[in-house]
């Protein structure tokens, strides 16, 4: 009799980089990079399908996990590895258009072209549970993938597969395999397999990137100007409040001496 194979979960990182800087630089800048990248976020999770699910949002990043079951486990890789590059096309065609729409001229929005997302994809063993409304992944192999999000790919735009998700998914849309091995803090040297796109922006097809509308803009613009009022307001308000701090001190001060 045959053993029935293991059934393992496939773990995917979709991590935005490129705006840690500006979040450190003006609070107007910060604000719309924040701006930015929840827009991102939500496209990203828009191209996903199952049998990807989001498990968490982590910052910059989105981390999805697929279970299979384990006779099934070649057809989900295939269908993981076109998703991937769903959600490389659904980011820049969602950058393409935050810079066509050049609604602010503050750091973070004039660099939004510059944004890159890399992918960091696992397959091992998880269990999954539920705290409230929430599922929660754990095991070894979840902490695995998040340590090679710090990693010496000299690139903030790659695919990156732990040798166990390369053997099941055996490439990525032609491109050529780097074979590294990665020093992963308690988990010793790890080999992993990695493919740079070669033109990112070209995966996104013209039906996918459509042209902003006027809508489009205002909606944005309106945003945008929303959340600088909404700064420059809670920078005001601060010296308010001391004033009238030292103002109420000035007045018990006159009390006494009255
Ligand atoms: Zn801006």
């Amino acid at each position: 009799m045959n053993a029935k194979p293991t059934s393992k979960t496939f773990l995917l990182l979709a991590d935005i980089s490129g705006y840690t800087h500006f979040m450190r630089e003006s609070p107007v800048a910060s604000s719309h990079a924040r701006q930015v990248i929840i827009r991102l976020l939500k496209a990203l999770i828009g191209a996903s399908a199952p049998p990807l699910t989001v498990a968490e949002l982590e910052g910059d990043a989105v981390f999805f996990y697929a279970t299979t079951s384990g006779d099934d486990l070649d057809r989900i890789a295939f269908q993981i590895k076109e998703q991937m590059l769903s959600l490389f096309a659904s980011f820049y065609a969602e950058t393409r258009k935050l810079a066509e729409m050049k609604a602010c001229e503050c750091d973070a929005c004039s660099n939004v072209g510059g944004l890159k997302l890399k992918q960091i994809l696992h397959v091992g063993d998880v269990a999954i549970e539920r705290v409230n409304q929430f599922t929660k992944l754990f095991g070894v192999d979840v902490i695995l993938i998040h340590k090679l999000l710090k990693n010496s790919v000299p690139s903030n735009e790659y695919v990156l597969m732990t040798g166990q998700a390369h053997t099941v998914i055996t490439d990525f849309h032609g491109l050529t395999p780097r074979i590294l091995r990665e020093k992963v803090e308690e988990f010793g040297t790890v080999k992993v397999v990695v493919f740079y796109p070669i033109h990112p922006s070209s995966m996104v097809r013209a039906n996918e990137s459509p042209k902003p509308t006027t809508t489009d803009t205002l909606t944005w613009s309106c945003r945008l100007k929303w959340n600088t009022i909404l700064v420059l307001m809670s920078r005001d308000l601060k010296p308010v409040r001391l004033n009238t701090h030292s103002m109420k001190k000035r007045g018990k001060q006159r009390e006494g001496s009255s």
